[in-house]
């Protein structure tokens, strides 16, 4: 412990933190996001990513980056509204409008430097101190921070209980609603209830918040979404799509009625007081999006499917429980926090590399492994993942690791 009074309440905190069995770590990785990595100087085949098409480390999109600092430099200089616009946010912004429009009335799109600022910028600038946000449960973190940045009041339905989101909505007087939830749940990894959620938005003149960060590019024929499958369009929907998982790169775009952007544009204050991401990474991500909406798109999206069915069919657990969601995050469920961080290491000690997810992250008591698939993912990958699973629920026994 120091001497220094500050620095003894900070580590005493961590001493904290150490006891429940919450201290996070990095791993340092010295290869592409790709599925046989290295990271501490071993060689280990990693299901952490949310790289679900495989495209991080895609040669078309390295080079279109590559390009797009040929072009444009290193950096934007300046926010958006100064002087750091460029050319190639221009079209990648038009580009995403376009591949959004079907769920879109009179749409455009607007480009952020990351998903947790976009939903900062979108909760906070459609909601003020009179408004109400209704707040799925199991929301994450970024859309939480939100609603906190834009101090409406804030209630929170239980996971996936349109009955209980309509009586709330019945009873509230505020003129200002949104409805703010995931798409994919992003550690369950299933999907919203979206048809019966834009009813009520509907039907109480309320926005429908939809952050779609784990199924942009994976989920619909195309990869628009969440929203593809239903065919839904409205303009009390504001759609968030992050482009740092599926789509290999970084940020994110909010798809709204063009009022509704240009109001961000004005009011957002993590849009407006930002450097504007390097022109590069726009031109990088519509090399990406030109793959995603393309045959190449659909085949990654096949074969992530052939992984995530191959998963669900080959795990046989006794003591834990698996979550078989239709997505590419596919967790099994242990409990206590040191029980999935004991799993975590016995799949390291196989040279795998599963993520154990545990409080504030989850709720208390559902620790888990996160397993995420990959369309860079083989069948037998796959395979050596699942027997490693198994074999160790297959050993365990609950009281020597709680
Ligand atoms: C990852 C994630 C974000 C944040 O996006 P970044 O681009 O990583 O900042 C927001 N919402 C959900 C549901 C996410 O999973």
């Amino acid at each position: 412990m120091s001497a220094h009074p500050l620095l003894e309440r900070i580590e005493s905190g961590l001493a904290d933190i150490d006891r429940a069995h919450l201290r996070r770590t990095h791993r340092v990785v010295s290869t592409p996001c790709q599925p046989h990595l290295r990271a501490d100087g071993r060689d280990v085949l990693a299901f952490a990513s949310n790289d679900y098409l495989g495209l991080a480390a895609h040669p078309k999109i390295v080079e279109a980056l590559i390009d797009g600092a040929r072009r444009y430099g290193a950096g934007s200089g300046a926010s958006h509204l100064i002087s750091g616009h460029s050319q190639a946010h221009a079209e990648l912004e038009a580009a995403l409008a376009d591949f959004m429009s079907p769920h879109l009335v009179d749409g455009r799109a607007l480009y952020f430097c990351t998903g947790y600022m976009a939903n900062l910028a979108t909760i906070s600038a459609l909601a003020n101190k009179d408004a109400e946000i209704f707040s799925e449960e199991l929301n994450h973190a970024s859309l939480i921070d939100g609603a906190r940045l834009s101090r409406a009041r804030t209630h929170v339905y239980p996971h996936g209980d349109v009955a209980a989101l309509a009586a709330l909505l019945e009873a509230s007087e505020a003129e200002t609603k949104l409805i703010v939830t995931d798409g994919v749940f992003s550690m369950d990894g299933d999907i919203a209830p979206l048809p019966q959620l834009l009813a009520l938005a509907e039907k109480h003149n309320a926005w429908l918040v939809v952050d779609d960060a784990h199924g942009f590019g994976v989920v619909g024929e195309n990869g628009r979404g969440v929203f593809e499958p239903f065919d839904l369009r409205s303009p009390n929907l504001v759609i968030i799509g992050t482009l740092g998982k599926a789509a290999g790169v970084a940020g994110a775009y909010v798809a709204a009625h063009k009022s509704v952007i240009e109001w961000l544009i004005n009011r957002a204050r993590p849009y407006i007081f930002t450097t504007a991401a390097a022109p590069a990474q726009a031109q990088a991500l519509l090399a990406s999006l030109a793959l995603i909406r393309g045959d190449e798109g659909r085949e990654r999206r096949a074969a992530l499917q052939a992984r995530i069915f191959q998963l669900r069919s080959s795990l046989k657990l006794k003591h834990w429980r698996h979550i078989a969601s239709p997505t590419g995050v596919q967790p099994i469920i242990l409990g206590e926090n040191a029980a999935a961080l004991h799993a975590q290491a016995g799949l390291a000690e196989a040279g795998l590399w599963v993520p154990a997810i545990r409080p504030p992250t989850v709720a208390p008591g559902t620790s888990r492994l996160r397993v995420t698939l990959s369309a860079a993912h083989t069948q037998d990958d796959v395979a050596r993942l699942t027997s490693a699973i198994n074999q160790l629920d297959h050993d365990w026994t609950a009281h020597a690791h709680g």
